[in-house]
């Protein structure tokens, strides 16, 4: 990066303004493809949380009583100034997440179509009215956005993650206070410059970087905030949604996966390895509906793991700002030991390293694209995410032991298979127990259809209609004497 990006920016938004820390207290934050460091965001404690929230609360009167066409209108040209400005914010991603920029712009892309989608999904939030038990009165039921609502998201999808809910939020018509990941804050911020030039109002969203606890404290603490939503993983989602249970606030958790991926015998094997490779390696396997295991059936196993390898052992790794590149580093060193970790318990345990299996060449945080065959449920990543570009291939022989190990995962996020045969893709389509399904496709995530996880992945979901009544409360109005 030659000039400073134009988005990039080292405040926090609070009520409008751009403000740093009280005690002036920053957050460095470093480029993963060369270890430098980018600049620095504020670091906050409760107070300025606080104050946020207090901004928040004071512009949810008003914003939720625009009529939604109003609210639409707002959040349309929020899309527009992201469409304009769509090569800068995919760099400003790169710069500080890692992902190839390609990928950087089809992120992007997809913040638009959340922000488009909920936009338009405003005018269809329809109450019912119930036949009346009584014959002098009569039932209706209104829909009311929950309030303000406290926002934290991860590093993985910082631009994105952050548009599936403040999209349903705004929407709906709730105010909120962001919280974006410390390791990648400045596509966060970047939000609040996009609403600024949108003339979204002051306070609807403001924006808080800092140390997570603070921020998630006064999130649970503070009586104004009425809707905690998380995307992260499950230890501290578990650790939050029971204190905001306790709370009473409404919560929605989008947590880690474990996501199989089951190439039947009867499977389009071409299509198979091009699905394998888009579900594995997006964001270096750093996406939680990245595929974590791999059951092939035995018939096709040999033919699987021959195909997929070559093609895993041809991926570009590099900067993700260079051209050709589809893999970038992983965020940061800790990710890479886990990463290392995962292929020393599989060798050891016999797993046999097709391609890769070691830090990259290049340094910093790259990995080498992994596959590694003779999997079994004793290694690691039979039950832990991965999160890198690391695919173990287990061996299976029947449909039934297929299923069952697919689904003796304690995560339920996203499930993918490949088959030619319409009832089994109906048959095993219904009995994966997990959120969302793809058959014969490895990549389906899209603002229209709602994405989320049963078991230990969490529960709400986002995108779709369904994404939006997360932010809503149903209210019961008995009109008499009619
Ligand atoms: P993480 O749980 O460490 O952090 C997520 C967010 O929570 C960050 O903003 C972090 O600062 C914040 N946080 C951490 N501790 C906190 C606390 N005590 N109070 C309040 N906030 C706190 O997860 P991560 O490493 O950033 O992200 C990777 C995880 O996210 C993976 O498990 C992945 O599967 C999951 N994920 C899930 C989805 C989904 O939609 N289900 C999407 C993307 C990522």
């Amino acid at each position: 990066m030659v000039a400073k990006n134009p988005w990039l920016v080292e405040a926090n938004l609070i009520g409008g303004a751009w403000v740093g820390a009280d005690d002036g207290a920053t957050l460095a934050v470093v480029n993963p493809a060369t270890g430098e460091g980018i600049g620095t965001v504020p670091s906050v404690g409760r107070a300025e949380v606080a104050r946020a929230v207090a901004a928040a609360d004071a512009a949810f009167p008003a914003w939720a009583a625009k009529t939604a066409a109003e609210r639409a209108a707002l959040m349309l040209k929020a899309v527009e100034v992201i469409r304009a400005n769509a090569e800068d914010l995919a760099a400003l991603l790169t710069l500080e997440q890692g992902k190839p920029l390609a990928e950087a712009r089809g992120e992007i892309a997809g913040s638009a179509a959340y922000l488009q989608w909920f936009a338009e999904e405003a005018r269809r939030v329809y109450g019912d009215t119930i036949p009346s038990p009584w014959a002098d009165r009569r039932i209706l039921v209104i829909k009311e956005p929950v309030g303000v609502v406290g926002a934290i998201t991860p590093w993985n999808f910082p631009s994105s993650m952050i548009a599936r809910k403040i999209g349903a939020a705004l929407a709906a018509g709730c105010t909120a206070v962001v919280k974006p990941a410390e390791l990648t804050p400045y596509s966060g911020l970047a939000w609040g410059l996009v609403f600024e030039r949108a003339g979204i109002p002051a306070g609807v969203v403001n924006i808080v970087t800092g140390k997570p606890a603070p921020i998630g404290d006064e999130f649970i603490e503070n009586p104004a905030v009425r809707k905690v939503t998380f995307t992260g993983s499950t230890a501290v989602g578990r650790q939050l949604a029971g204190r905001a249970t306790t709370a009473l606030k409404r919560i929605s958790m989008e947590l880690g996966g474990n996501a199989p991926f089951i190439v039947f015998d009867d499977a389009d094997l071409d299509r198979a390895v091009a699905g394998a490779i888009a579900s594995k390696f997006r964001n270096s396997g750093q996406t939680c509906v990245c595929t974590n295991r791999f059951f092939v059936q035995a018939g096709i196993y040999d033919a699987f793991a021959a195909a997929f390898a070559a093609a895993v052992a041809a991926l570009k790794v590099g900067d993700g700002f260079e051209a050709g590149v589809v893999q970038g580093p992983l965020i940061d060193g800790r990710a890479l030991a886990k990463v290392e970790g995962f292929v020393a318990d599989a060798t050891a345990k016999g797993g046999r390293v097709l391609t890769g299996g070691a830090r990259h060449a290049l340094g910093q945080t790259f990995f080498q694209p992994t596959v590694i065959a003779d999997a079994t449920a004793e290694m690691a990543f039979a039950r832990d995410e991965i999160f890198g570009p690391v695919a173990p291939l287990f061996r299976f022989e029947t449909e039934d032991e297929a299923v069952a190990a697919a689904n003796s995962s304690e995560y339920g996020l996203a499930g993918y298979f490949y088959t030619r045969d319409l009832a089994r893709a109906f048959r095993v389509a219904e009995r994966l127990k997990f959120g969302q399904i793809g058959v014969n496709e490895g990549v389906i995530t899209t603002e229209v259809a709602p994405f989320g996880g049963v078991k230990s992945s969490g529960f709400g979901r986002e995108g779709s209609k369904y994404g939006l009544d997360d932010y809503l409360d149903v209210k019961y109005v008995c009109i008499g004497g009619v």
